[in-house]
């Protein structure tokens, strides 16, 4: 993150506000970072922080909001749920420090999508290629379950960020329903344009293509323990996701 000082948010307006006049992602992150404007979240990922798993007992917790990560002129967004109470609300960096991320960024890597196969500290050197991971609520929720009011007191900063992405981005992966779900109201925000009716069910492996001047949709099971763990995603899902995903971004 930059070293843009960001006013905090503490209302779904400032949100508004505040992410409407990002004007770069450096100033987003930051904007990001300083927010507190979901009082549940706010205090969920403190006390998380200050609690902390035995394993981590030792680190400093981020306990704050987790922007989203990888280049400006990126190609393909993938589109996440929430950050992990010991996984980005630990160290900072979306899906760094878990075994989601674990799963998914060795995948990345496969794809020729990132430096490194994995992704333990905001220091270790992981650099993304033409990708960014963003999450459509950025404070880790209790359950890995935000509130709609939760999501769409955050929806102004992923409108935001997928505004500036805009000019390259060609594909977006959601990962999960909630993903896939988030991204029509961004969506139609974003680029102006109707929502599909009937609106595309998610399923992975769905792709939907509104039309030339904006990215695809994609959608892949969450890399969640729950879906690795018990083979309902496995390695070569997502990988044949993310192949289909670099094939539509240089399709488009
Ligand atoms: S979820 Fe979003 S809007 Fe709510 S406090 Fe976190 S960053 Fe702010």
């Amino acid at each position: 993150m930059g070293e843009i000082a960001a006013r905090a948010a503490n209302t779904a307006h400032d949100v508004a506000t505040i992410a409407s006049g990002c004007t770069d992602l450096a100033r987003l992150d930051d904007a990001v970072a300083a927010c507190r404007a979901c009082p549940r979240l706010v205090a969920w990922r403190e006390e998380v922080a200050t609690t902390k798993r035995a394993a981590f007992a030792g680190e400093t917790y981020w306990g704050r909001p987790v922007p989203g990560f990888g280049p400006a002129d990126a190609r393909i967004a993938i589109l996440g749920l929430a950050p992990a109470a010991h996984g980005g609300n630990r160290t900072g960096r979306v899906f760094t420090g878990d075994r989601s991320g674990d799963v998914l960024f060795a995948a990345l890597y496969r794809a020729g999508l990132a430096n490194q196969p994995t992704s333990v500290a905001v220091d270790d050197g992981l650099a993304l290629v033409d990708t960014r991971i963003v999450a459509a609520v950025r404070c880790a929720p209790p359950d890995n379950k935000p509130t709609p009011l939760e999501r769409d007191t955050c929806a102004p900063f992923l409108r935001r960020e997928f505004e500036l992405i805009a000019p390259t981005l060609r594909v977006v992966v959601a990962l999960g329903a909630f993903a896939w779900n988030a991204w029509w109201p961004t969506y139609t925000a974003v680029y102006g344009e109707p929502l599909p009716r009937p609106r595309p069910a998610f399923a992975h492996g769905a792709v939907w293509e509104g039309g030339p001047a904006t990215p695809a949709l994609l959608g892949c099971y969450h890399v969640s323990q729950q879906n690795t763990f018990t083979g309902r995603l496995t390695d070569s899902m997502l990988d044949g996701v993310l192949a289909r995903a670099v094939s539509l971004a240089a399709a488009h």
